[in-house]
């Protein structure tokens, strides 16, 4: 990912560098000059003496004194050796003792000042050295990720015969800094192998992190250019007046964030450069509406659309609540691993005459037999979870490359920023008119008789409960209650006929069959294992009830949350939860207070770290050495900032 050094010379080019010491630097993935200064040790030691005085019994310490005797080796068994000296440090007379390093005798002169590294015991006045260091210098010890491909002083050589050789060519530009008061780069690099002090850790840390951040959005910004080709085939050339006559025949007004979405869309859709837009809002702020808006815009033009869903759920939902909006505007269809042979066989003969106006599915979308007569815009939902292979398999059978990505998991800032900057964004903050704000509560299980009495009185007003229960079978651990156990009470206080379990292991059919009863009001109590069918939309819920809430990231919390609320009726949320550490319970507290999906992204960031944030590997998210999304936002922000002023230039 980084190159300062020019030429990269190969490792086996350093001097001492055999066939077998290159096979094990690769193994660690070191291959050239570069790989070897960015190899940035993961630890750091500092050999400051402390006062023995202030060693409490035993203590591993750094302890600085006056050698007192010669030293001397004693062979024991087995290739076994001891070597023996006393020093006197504070005022106390100890016996230093360092096992196979018989090499050290020779260094060790009396009356000479040395420090020693080990395990003090104060009782026994005796240490057990691990290093010995002579004089003053090299105060601080780093360590390196080996993996035991070497030892940590051989590769130590090897860092200082590659700053011999390396001729540094890129780094951040001059006036960048200055003004932040930066180092340059090879200077940070070389501080980070070879400091002196914490201080000079913490400085080209500093400098690092700003050169990933910088050189990271550098690149995106290059990517944004390369994308936006320009390109007559991106313009969809859609009919204006048609597409405002049909805004004018929705049930509502279209929320401000709304209209503005819709706007920025078409912009691009009549724009030569192809679209990459990322349309962020909360579940149910209005995102698949604004998307089908943009589809009616380009059927206008006699272009097609498809949407893409990663999961057959979310397929069924968009189908359906795309059909009740557009039915009679647009020719539209399901395509999901489920479509009959017969059916499927009608739906590619339309997309292959032009017939349909949008196609809605799965992963099915991208199979080969899946042919457009003119594809011109393409909406992927809950982007993240879709590997880039997949996103650009169904790119490729666009004639126009118009993106639309859109997420209902609220991004923040600094993660869209890494992840999605080569993007576009339009954010759906306001919720519809009349959608009031989710009440949520934190109960602690033995609170549930009050919990159980509440359901009961919403039931009673004719409204749907949902109850998201742990995936386990029986009590694996005592702190669960099972999802058997709560579909038991549940039944006991509601009886069959209002309650319906889903779980993580039922069939599909089954799992969509109970679904149904669900969504159709048949039921109206649904106990489910299964959290991910973000795409399920039952106005009429009002309760959202989660045992063991502390299982859950506030992301994830927050998703449940937004399956209720969806009317104009006051809805709920109750977590359910005894959480056992602090960070849980401090979840609960954040999930009670706000509803602000991004406020909540941000502080699951801040809690979680940005690996955890996705849960999934394919986020796309760079690996770097110094930076941390979580902290060094503000420097982030900065560095896009000047890598946007660089591009301008
Ligand atoms: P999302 O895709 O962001 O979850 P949807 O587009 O599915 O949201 O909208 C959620 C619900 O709100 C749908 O029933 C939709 O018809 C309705 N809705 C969308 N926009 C508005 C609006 N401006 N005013 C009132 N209701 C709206
Ligand atoms: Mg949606």
């Amino acid at each position: 990912m980084y190159n300062v050094i020019e030429p990269a010379f190969l490792i086996d080019d350093l001097p001492g560098v055999g066939p077998k010491t290159k096979e094990r630097l690769n193994s660690i993935q070191i291959f050239n000059a570069n790989d070897v200064v960015f190899k940035i040790p993961n630890s750091y030691m500092s050999h400051i003496p402390v006062n023995l005085n202030l060693v409490e019994i035993e203590e591993t310490i750094t302890a600085q004194g006056t050698v007192k005797t010669e030293p001397s080796v004693t062979y024991m068994r087995r290739g076994m050796n001891r070597l023996v000296f006393f020093m006197e440090a504070n005022d106390i007379y100890l016996k230093v003792t360092f096992f196979n390093q018989p090499y050290l005798r020779d260094k060790i002169k009396v009356n000479q000042t040395v420090k020693v590294h080990g395990k003090f015991n104060k009782l026994k006045q005796e240490m057990s050295g691990k290093k010995l260091i002579l004089g003053s210098k090299e105060d601080m010890e780093i360590r390196y990720a080996l993996n035991k491909a070497m030892h940590n002083r051989t590769f130590k050589n090897l860092v200082s015969e590659t700053f011999k050789h390396a001729q540094f060519k890129y780094d951040i530009p001059t006036e960048l800094r200055e003004k932040y008061h930066l180092m340059p780069i090879s200077d940070a690099l070389y501080l980070l192998h070879f400091p002196q002090s914490f201080k000079d850790v913490s400085r080209a840390r500093r400098t690092l992190k700003f050169y990933e951040l910088f050189m990271y959005q550098v690149k995106i910004m290059e990517k944004r250019r390369a994308e936006r080709v320009r390109d007559a085939n991106s313009i969809v050339p859609y009919d204006i007046d048609k597409l405002k006559a049909f805004i004018q025949t929705l049930p509502f007004e279209l929320t401000n964030d709304q209209k503005t979405s819709v706007n920025s869309i078409c912009r691009d859709l009549l724009s030569e450069y192809s679209m990459h837009r990322l349309l962020q809002g909360d579940v149910g702020s209005g995102k698949t509406i604004v998307a089908g808006i943009c589809v009616y815009a380009a059927k206008t033009a006699r272009v097609q659309s498809a949407l893409m869903v990663p999961t057959e759920v979310l397929a069924n939902q968009h189908f359906e609540s795309l059909s009740e909006t557009f039915s009679g505007e647009l020719n539209l269809a399901l395509l999901t691993g489920s479509t009959t042979k017969k059916e499927k066989c009608e739906i590619l003969n339309q997309l292959k005459n032009g017939n349909m106006d949008l196609i809605i599915g799965t992963h099915a979308l991208i199979e080969d037999d899946v042919v457009f007569k003119n594809l011109g815009f393409i909406i992927t939902d809950e982007q993240h979870r879709f590997g880039v292979n997949q996103r650009e398999k169904l790119n490729e059978k666009a004639r126009h490359k118009n993106v639309l990505y859109m997420t209902a998991t609220p991004i923040p800032r600094t993660l869209s920023i890494t992840t999605f900057g080569d993007m576009d964004v339009s954010i759906i903050k306001t919720m519809p008119a009349g959608r009031k704000s989710i009440e949520t509560t934190w109960r602690r299980s033995n609170e549930l008789s009050e919990v159980m009495s509440f359901i009961r009185s919403e039931h009673n007003r004719g409204h749907s409960i949902y109850v998201v229960a742990p995936l386990i079978e029986e009590s694996e651990t005592l702190d669960l209650i099972t999802v058997n156990e709560i579909y038991e009470l549940f039944l006991r206080e509601f009886g069959s006929e209002e309650v319906v379990l889903v779980h993580g292991k039922m069939k599909n059919d089954e799992k969509v069959k109970a679904m149904d009863t669900f969504e159709t009001l048949k039921k109206r109590i649904l106990v489910s294992t299964t959290v991910i069918e973000v795409g399920i939309n039952v106005p009429n819920a009002t309760v959202m009830v989660i045992f063991n809430a502390e299982r859950f990231g506030l992301s994830t919390l927050h998703q449940l949350r937004g399956r209720v609320g969806r009317s104009d009726k006051q809805s709920y949320c109750i977590l359910i939860s005894d959480p056992k550490t602090e960070q849980a319970a401090e979840r609960m507290n954040i999930m009670t207070e706000t509803t602000d999906g991004f406020i909540l992204s941000e502080r699951d960031l801040e809690m979680r770290g940005p690996g955890d944030f996705f849960g999934v590997r394919q986020s796309g998210l760079p690996e770097f050495k110094a930076a941390d999304l979580a902290e060094d936002y503000k420097m982030l922000e900065i560095a896009r900032d000047e890598a946007i002023q660089l591009f301008k230039r």
